[in-house]
């Protein structure tokens, strides 16, 4: 059924049925090539279809094939179901308008050529590789897991769900581990990846949660920003995979999930579609507690049918009469505005660690004093080391929920540990009912193959890591300041004329979510969608292939989507080349495939700089290889014999370069900062007669 022809001897595949030409190979040492395709069936929809399906099944590598052009005609309306003269091409100029070609594999393979030959293209600024010991994944059993707190809140809605929490006995939990957690130690770079391979044994084992944080914050960025994966569909995959506890974000009020101010329309709908991917729980913040800004991420929750969590940012020491500000009184009169504004949820959070087992007890007892129905939930972090304690008071005092991350990823910058928490209230009345983790070896081993699964990967290399770099760290002194909530006066966001602006860039299968991305943050999507253009489907790459390629003569697969693997070799990194470019090699599939990456090292080397010629008179070369420090003479200046003409620094020492003969500098072949070879140009000088 396949035959190659040499161009000229005319070439004919006849297709009798379209099964008997699956995934035709056409060798590319032709320089054109004629094929010929012949489909046929009982009508000519079955002829088209069948038609279809070979031509989509060529694989044509190396050449250019009018096949997208000949798919949309396959694709016309008007080609299949009328008449068609000698017009119909001019007439529909739209059939040149092609889909681009996926081609996934080929795009990995360049970018894990790229990442052998220039190494991780995610910013790591420490030596150390990432482990190469793969993790053993726990297993779970067969079937759904057991109901938790999300099949309460399907059931019953936020205020139900808020009562069933508030009439449990015991303390629960919410596990930070997929959020801040990563986000405090590891700079967020933990990979949805990662996160999808443990789910199913969190899903099972932690069922009885009160919610998974796993979403807003820097995660939203971050995984755009540097793992060039959608957050959205880290979301919508967890969600499959986690049916049964609730998810959890955090929404900075008015902000989003972003660093800037958007219209009012852009935080209501970013809510509703988080809502509809998965997310239950919204913990709504402003780092200065300014609640215009909070009730508006409120409502923005609320109305999209999310669990309203407002946070008070905690701040000061509620224990020390001397502090006045931030006392027990400011709190209470904020906890009284958000209880107005209708929260399901009070958070305390204690972004900086502050909270002292003694603060603790005299903030939640005034709280729950005061509000006897609402849920409170507490955060804080463990820099201090005094988490654990704090956060025993907190629940001791009447506090329903506390934040904790599993214990390979507790403490320090991070949540106290779960399991000192589980352990701390073991037997009392706060009883986490977290037993089933702690109580059996083989449980014990299958939670430590949990901490391993998140943290191993990255722990080792990326925690040296300081968070990236955010502007809500920047002093803008020089920004005009606004009365007000700022997205008040903006314009509403028109996410039409969004959405047509990114189909023109990026194809048709922007989605609804993308035009929410966008909307957050215009420059990091727009670099995230050039990033998978040509590098594919990124976040299918295993962690450690991801951040640092595959050795050579190691084999590997590529899942790119279900069903879909790709089995690829790596096989060896050329010599450099004269334009700074290495080949790469690769079987993929069986077959042999190479792609040309730039060597960006050797490229900066390689200035292609031109060579002083020592038959030239005047033209003045670099005596050793070195730096240039200082040019001291223009073109059109007069020099004279002797005199110094450039600074390099060599081997750090400092090298004057005098000038050979007397004369004029006519060119000057160099700029501070270059480096050059030795006998590199430096300039040009026209003997004086
Ligand atoms: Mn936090």
């Amino acid at each position: 059924m396949r035959k190659v022809f040499r161009s000229g001897e005319g070439m004919g595949i006849r297709l009798d049925s379209a099964s008997a030409f699956p995934g035709a190979v056409i060798s590319p040492h032709y320089d054109s090539l004629l094929v010929k395709v012949i489909a046929s069936g009982k009508d000519m929809s079955t002829a088209a279809a069948k038609m279809h399906r070979a031509l989509s099944e060529f694989r044509v590598r190396g050449v250019k094939t009018n096949i997208p052009f000949l798919q949309n005609v396959l694709s016309n309306h008007q080609f299949l179901h009328s008449t068609v003269d000698t017009q119909f091409i001019d007439e529909n100029q739209n059939l040149f308008v092609m889909k681009p070609v996926q081609n996934r594999a080929q795009k990995l393979l360049h970018y894990l050529g790229h990442v052998m030959v220039n190494g991780p293209t995610t910013p790591i600024p420490v030596k150390a590789k990432p482990s190469s010991i793969d993790p053993v994944i726990p297993t779970v059993p067969m079937g759904d897991p057991s109901l938790g707190f999300r099949d309460v809140l399907l059931r019953e809605g936020p205020e139900g769900f808020a009562k069933a929490v508030r009439a449990h006995p015991g303390l629960l939990l919410m596990d930070t581990t997929f959020r801040d957690a990563h986000q405090s130690l590891l700079a967020t770079r933990v990979r949805t990846h990662d996160l999808k391979k443990i789910a199913p044994y969190v899903s099972h084992n932690f069922n009885n949660l009160f919610s998974l944080e796993n979403w807003g914050g820097a995660t939203f960025d971050v995984a755009m920003r540097f793992l060039y994966e959608c957050p959205w569909k880290r979301l919508q995959e967890l969600r499959t995979l986690v049916p049964n506890v609730p998810f959890q974000m955090l929404l900075r009020g008015a902000n989003a999930v972003g660093y800037t101010n958007y219209p009012d329309n852009a935080v209501f709908k970013f809510c509703e579609v988080a809502k509809e991917n998965g997310m239950d729980i919204f913990r709504v913040f402003d780092s200065l507690n300014y609640l215009p800004n909070m009730i508006l991420g409120m409502e923005a929750a609320g109305r999209a049918g999310g669990v309203v969590e407002a946070a008070i940012s905690y701040t000061g020491d509620v224990s020390d009469p001397m502090r006045q500000k931030y006392s027990l009184a400011y709190y209470v009169k904020l906890t009284e505005e958000l209880m107005k504004a209708g929260t399901h949820v009070l958070c305390i959070k204690d972004m900086a660690g502050l909270l002292k087992p003694e603060s603790s007890r005299i903030l939640i007892s005034a709280l729950r004093d005061r509000y006897p129905d609402v849920p409170i939930h507490v955060h804080t972090h463990d820099t201090a080391g005094a988490g654990v304690a704090a956060m025993l008071a907190c629940a001791e005092a009447g506090a329903d929920v506390v934040d904790v991350a599993v214990d390979s990823m507790a403490g320090m910058t991070s949540q106290p540990s779960m399991g000192a928490m589980v352990a701390c209230t073991k037997g009392t009345k706060l009883d986490t009912d977290c037993r089933r983790q702690q109580q059996n070896e083989e449980d014990e081993e299958v939670l430590d193959e949990r901490e391993k699964m998140t943290n191993m990967k990255c722990l080792r290399w990326l925690s040296p890591l300081s968070p990236p770099h955010s502007p809500p760290s920047q002093v803008l002194k020089s920004l005009p300041r606004i009365e007000g909530r700022p997205g008040a006066t903006l314009p509403p966001l028109d996410f039409d004329a969004l959405e047509a602006g990114l189909r023109l860039l990026h194809g048709d299968d922007i989605t609804e979510e993308d035009v929410m991305s966008a909307a957050m943050y215009p420059k990091v999507f727009q670099e995230y969608k050039e990033f998978t253009g040509s590098f594919g489907p990124v976040d299918c790459l295993s962690t450690r292939l991801f951040l640092d390629g595959p050795k050579i003569a190691e084999e590997f697969q590529v899942e790119i989507e279900r069903g879909k693997t790709l089995h690829i070799k790596a096989l060896a990194v050329g010599d450099l080349n004269k334009t700074g470019q290495r080949g790469v090699f690769f079987e993929l599939n069986g077959q042999l495939r190479s792609v040309l990456v730039k060597d960006n090292v050797a490229m900066k080397e390689m200035k292609f700089h031109p060579k002083a010629l020592k038959s030239v008179r005047g033209q003045v070369g670099a005596p050793m290889p070195g730096k240039v420090i200082e040019v001291k003479v223009e073109p059109g200046q007069k020099v004279e014999k002797g005199q110094p003409l450039c600074v390099l620094s060599a081997m750090k020492m400092e090298t004057v370069v005098n000038s050979p003969l007397t004369g004029v500098v006519t060119v000057i072949h160099v700029n501070t900062d270059n480096s050059l070879e030795g006998d590199d140009l430096i300039l040009e000088i026209t003997a004086e007669e």
